[in-house]
């Protein structure tokens, strides 16, 4: 396939966006928006709802099966339990350490730029907080009581767990079990092969998601926010070009610029869908396909990453923390910071990768350190919009963490990662080819025939 092809699912992935982009800032702008008028009964919350929600539906379809079984597929592959541990370790001390490192500096970027300062701004949007679990009631919910149920809901943590003990115990049945190692391999790739039809309506599918998302956003907001938005993303932006690739280049060596070539993809999704759960699938064959990581290792960084790893999200924290205090005039001193950045750290941990759970974490740190919580209020009106900017954040932090655990774990192809064109998305891959017909036909009838 000549080279201008290959590249076109990324183009086009990017064209929806940009498309989405002006068609929702039209609607927005012109007003056609109105509730009740044609164009946003039929069109926003007809048409591009109805194409987002099946799209997302479909990679959220996909996510624990491929979790599932890619998990399996990955103990089995390691065959080492030591190191399972070390890669366990070291994906959870890094992914702590980032999400640390985000929110100390949006704080500091926030406190410094003092951003609220005499700012009297009236809030009709009432928030009222949700708690998000205790750090041991999320201890205690990574071992399920039922896989079915944790499947059935999509718990990311004891999917996980359940998962590497099965691809442990098969590993210690040992030959007798090699069937079902190869049955797991198989489905798989299956999932895989998934992930690929599903890309290809990607472009579509993102072109309604953004559309809509701009065309309902209140963009009228964002002028009187601007100062907290204008932090917020320029924070965002900091961490992403900055801190994440000084970190990939300090621990791994690799190249930053490769690294966000090739990342562009997986942001799209995040940030069209807004959540890291339902880009679990998009990372995965972005880290595994287009960086080279060793699927053991990213079959378990890329799930655990996209629910305890949040980056974009601490920041936003951070900067609304500071941003409220300042709008209230609560003075919070350094002990108080102190303990913003404890607790959105480990609210992190207990809360998964879906739209808006930030929200949620930023109303238990707010508690914590005395902050009204309606103060949230003030920040809902833009926060959408926030969320599909620190999604996309969130799942580069995932990516690069993955990178640098397997480059130290000698589980990665450099030559792949240095490949520009290593794992593009080729349309071929999803048309069924005459050869694999003929001998799927065959192995049906040698089943039959058995
Ligand atoms: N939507 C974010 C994610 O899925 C979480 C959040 O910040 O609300 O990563």
């Amino acid at each position: 396939m000549s080279e201008s092809k290959k590249m076109s699912l990324t183009v086009k992935v990017l064209l929806g966006m940009a498309l989405g982009i002006i068609v929702g800032l039209i609607i927005n702008l012109t007003g056609l928006n109105a509730p009740g008028s044609f164009v946003n009964e039929y069109i926003v919350n007809g048409l591009f709802h109805v194409i987002g929600k099946m799209f997302v539906n479909a990679l959220k379809m996909l996510v624990v099966p491929l979790v599932f079984f890619s998990l399996i597929c990955g103990v089995c592959g390691i065959g080492d339990i030591r190191m399972l541990g070390r890669v366990g370790g070291k994906s959870f001390a890094l992914y702590m350490l980032t999400t640390a490192i985000a929110i100390a500096t949006a704080i500091l970027i926030a406190a410094t730029l003092g951003i609220g300062k005499g700012m009297n701004i009236a809030t009709d949007a009432a928030f009222s907080g949700k708690d998000s679990p205790p750090l041991t009631q999320v201890l205690i919910d990574i071992i399920p009581k039922n896989p079915i149920h944790a499947m059935a809901n999509g718990d990311m943590l004891p999917i996980i767990f359940f998962s590497i003990l099965v691809g442990i115990s098969m590993l210690m049945v040992g030959k007798k079990a090699k069937s079902f190692i190869e049955g797991a391999e198989i489905a798989n790739e299956i999932m895989m092969k998934m992930v690929n039809i599903i890309m290809a309506v990607a472009p579509y599918a993102v072109f309604a998601l953004i559309a809509k998302a701009v065309a309902t956003l209140g963009l009228g907001l964002l002028a009187s926010l601007a100062g907290y938005v204008g932090v917020l993303v320029g924070s965002l932006m900091f961490h992403l070009f900055i801190t994440l690739m000084i970190i990939l280049k300090i621990f791994s060596g690799l190249s930053p610029a490769m690294f966000l070539k090739k990342i562009r993809n997986v942001q799209v999704f995040a940030f069209s869908t807004a959540s890291s759960n339902a880009t679990i699938p998009v990372t995965m064959r972005t880290v595994t396909e287009r960086f080279g990581v060793n699927n053991s290792v990213a079959a378990f960084t890329v799930p655990f990453g996209a629910t305890i790893n949040m980056d974009g999200t601490a920041i936003m924290q951070g900067v609304a923390t500071v941003f409220i205090a300042n709008v209230y005039d609560v003075p919070l001193g350094v002990g108080g910071y102190l303990t913003v950045i404890l607790m959105s750290v480990l609210a992190s941990i207990g809360t998964a990768g879906v739209p808006g759970v930030g929200l949620i974490m930023l109303s238990m740190v707010f508690t914590q350190v005395g902050l009204p919580v309606e103060g949230i209020g003030l920040v809902l009106g833009v926060d959408r919009l926030m969320d599909m900017i620190r999604t996309a954040v969130n799942v580069s932090g995932d990516a690069t963490v993955s990178c640098i655990v397997a480059k130290s774990e000698g589980k990665m192809d450099v030559d792949v990662f240095n490949d520009p064109d290593a794992g593009i998305f080729d349309e071929e891959e999803i048309t069924l080819d005459e050869i694999v017909e003929a001998e799927m036909k065959e192995v049906i009838e040698e089943t039959h025939n058995k």
